[in-house]
C-alpha cells in the first residue's frame, strides 16, 4: 500500500469514531488519497462540494489526524478534474465541472407573478423569507394545500430567486415520486456494495432540496429511512428543505413519526382557496401578462363562477378568449362566455352570479330588479335588496365594496349594515330563514 494510503486509512479509522456514521458514510467514505504535497494529504472527492468538509469538520479532521500521528498538517479535497493540473502550486478550481446547476425550474413561476392574497400571504412570506436567506430561519419550509392552489408556483419562486442571486447554487427539485424511484433504482444498482452512493451524492450534496407533493411518498420503511436520514445529513449542515403537500404533516399517516415530527419542526404554512378578490386579481394578471383582450364583466363571470381551484381558473381564462377569438363574438357578452364555459362549470343549470341571485330574489318577491339595484325605499323593495346583499355575500363571498358597486354604487357600509342586519334575522327569524332557503333553492335548481 502507499504511503498516502496508509496515512488515509489511519485517519479515517480515526474519523470513524468522532462522525456519526451518516457524516462518515456520506462524506469521507469514499474519498480517495491521492498524494502527499505540502504535507497535506490530498484526497480525491467525487464531487466539488465535498470541498466544504475541511470547513465543516474542521474540528473532527484535526483531531482524527492527531489521534492517528499521521505526519500530517491536514487534508486538501480535489475533484477527479483537478488531479492533472494539480502540482501546479497555484490550484485552479474548474469550477465548470460543476456543471449540473440547470435551470429546471419554470421562470413563469416566480414571486412577481404570484398574486398576494389572505389565503395564501403567511406562505408567500415563509417563502420569500427562505429564498432570501436559504437554511437560516424556517428549516424546513412546509406548504400545504389543495390542488392547483400555488404550491408548486411558490416553489419554484423560491428557486428562481435563489438562482437569480446566485447561478451556482445547487437546487434539487423532486417530486416525492421522483425521490421514491431514485431510492428504488439505487437499490438495484447496488453493485459492489457501494451502497446507493449515486443516491446519497444526488441528495445529500445540495444547498436546497425541495420534495414536492411528499403526500405521494410512498408507505416504504426502507425509502422513508433514506430520507429520514438525507433530511438530518442536509438540515445539520443548515441546507434549506422546502417541502409541500396536499394535507398538514400529522394527517401524513402513513408517515412514520419521526418524519412527521421532522417534517413539522420548522415552519408549516397552507394555502387556501382563493377569495373572489384573489380570483378576480390573478385573472387580471394572467390576461395582462399573456396580453389576452377580455372584458372586465367576464372576467367577474369567471371568478364568481371558479372558486376552488387556479389552474381550472386559468383554463378558464384562455376557453374564453380563444373561443371568443374564434367565433367573433365579444367577450362582453356574457351568452359568449357562458357557451365558452359550458363543458366547465355547469352554465344550463346553475351559474350562481350577483345578477342571478338578484333576479332570483326579485322573482321571489314579485319586484323588478331596477327596483333593487335603484334607490327605491319601500318596505318591500329594501328587504329584497337587504335579502339579495345577504345571499351574494354568503353564497359567493363578494367584498362588499363589489356588492356596492353592484347595486348602484352603493357605499360600502350601506352593503355591510344590510349584511349585518340579514345575518342576524336569519338566526333568530323563521320566516327570514324560510325565505333564505327558497331563494337558494331556486338558484340551485334554476
Ligand atoms: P399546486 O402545486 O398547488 O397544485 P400550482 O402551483 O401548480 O398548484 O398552481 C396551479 C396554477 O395556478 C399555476 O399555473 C400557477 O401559476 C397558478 N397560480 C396558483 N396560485 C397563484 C397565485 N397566487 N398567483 C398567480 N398564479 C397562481
Ligand atoms: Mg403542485
Amino acid at each position: 500500500m502507499s504511503e498516502c494510503k496508509v496515512l488515509w486509512k489511519s485517519v479515517l479509522s480515526e474519523l470513524e469514531v468522532l462522525l456519526t456514521t451518516v457524516s462518515f458514510d456520506m462524506w469521507f467514505k469514499d474519498l480517495e488519497p491521492y498524494t502527499v504535497e505540502n504535507d497535506k494529504l490530498v484526497l480525491i472527492a467525487p464531487l466539488n462540494s465535498f470541498k466544504s468538509i475541511n470547513k465543516n469538520y474542521k474540528d473532527q479532521i484535526k483531531k482524527a489526524i492527531e489521534n492517528s500521528g499521521a505526519k500530517i498538517s491536514g487534508i486538501e479535497i480535489i475533484t477527479k478534474a483537478e488531479t492533472d493540473n494539480y502540482t501546479l502550486s497555484n490550484e485552479e478550481e474548474k469550477e465548470e465541472d460543476d456543471g449540473d446547476t440547470v435551470n429546471m425550474f419554470d421562470p413563469g413561476y416566480t414571486f412577481d407573478s404570484f398574486v398576494v392574497g389572505d389565503s395564501n400571504s403567511i406562505a408567500y412570506a415563509a417563502a420569500e423569507a427562505v429564498a432570501k436567506a436559504p437554511g437560516a430561519f424556517h428549516n424546513p419550509l412546509f406548504i400545504y394545500g389543495g390542488v392547483g392552489l400555488g404550491k408548486t408556483h411558490i416553489m419554484h419562486a423560491i428557486a428562481n430567486y435563489i438562482l437569480s442571486q446566485n447561478k451556482k447554487a445547487k437546487i434539487l427539485y423532486v417530486t416525492a415520486e421522483q425521490f421514491v424511484n431514485d431510492y428504488i433504482d439505487s437499490l438495484k444498482n447496488n453493485k459492489d456494495n457501494e451502497l446507493n452512493k449515486q443516491f446519497r451524492l444526488k441528495y445529500r450534496s445540495v444547498d436546497v432540496l425541495m420534495m414536492d407533493d411528499v403526500q405521494f411518498l410512498s408507505g416504504k420503511t426502507s425509502t422513508q429511512e433514506a430520507l429520514f436520514h438525507t433530511f438530518n445529513d442536509l438540515y445539520q449542515f443548515r441546507k434549506q428543505i422546502v417541502l409541500t403537500s396536499d394535507r398538514h404533516p400529522r394527517e401524513l399517516t402513513f408517515l412514520q413519526d419521526r418524519l412527521k415530527s421532522r417534517f413539522q419542526s420548522g415552519l408549516t404554512v397552507d394555502i387556501t382557496k382563493p377569495s373572489i378578490e384573489t380570483r378576480i386579481a390573478i385573472l387580471q394578471k394572467k390576461a395582462y401578462a399573456k396580453k389576452y383582450d377580455i372584458s372586465q364583466k367576464a372576467v367577474f363571470f369567471i371568478a364568481e363562477n371558479i372558486t376552488s381551484n387556479i389552474r381550472e381558473l386559468e383554463g378558464a381564462l384562455s376557453k374564453v378568449v380563444f373561443y371568443c377569438s374564434l367565433s367573433g363574438r365579444s367577450s362582453d357578452d356574457l351568452e359568449a362566455v357562458k357557451d365558452a364555459l359550458k363543458d366547465c362549470i355547469d352554465v344550463s343549470s346553475h351559474v350562481i352570479s350577483m345578477d342571478s341571485i338578484a333576479d332570483a330574489t326579485c322573482a321571489y318577491y314579485g319586484i323588478k330588479k331596477s327596483d333593487i339595484i335603484g334607490k327605491r325605499k319601500n318596505k318591500l323593495i329594501s328587504n329584497a335588496r337587504q335579502m339579495a346583499i345577504y345571499l351574494i355575500n354568503d353564497m359567493l363571498g363578494v367584498p362588499l365594496s363589489s356588492i356596492g358597486e353592484f347595486f348602484g354604487g352603493r357605499d360600502h357600509t350601506t352593503i355591510m349594515y344590510a349584511r349585518d342586519k340579514m345575518t342576524d334575522l336569519s338566526k333568530t327569524d323563521h320566516l327570514i330563514q324560510a325565505q333564505i332557503n327558497d331563494i337558494k333553492s331556486m338558484l340551485e335548481k334554476k
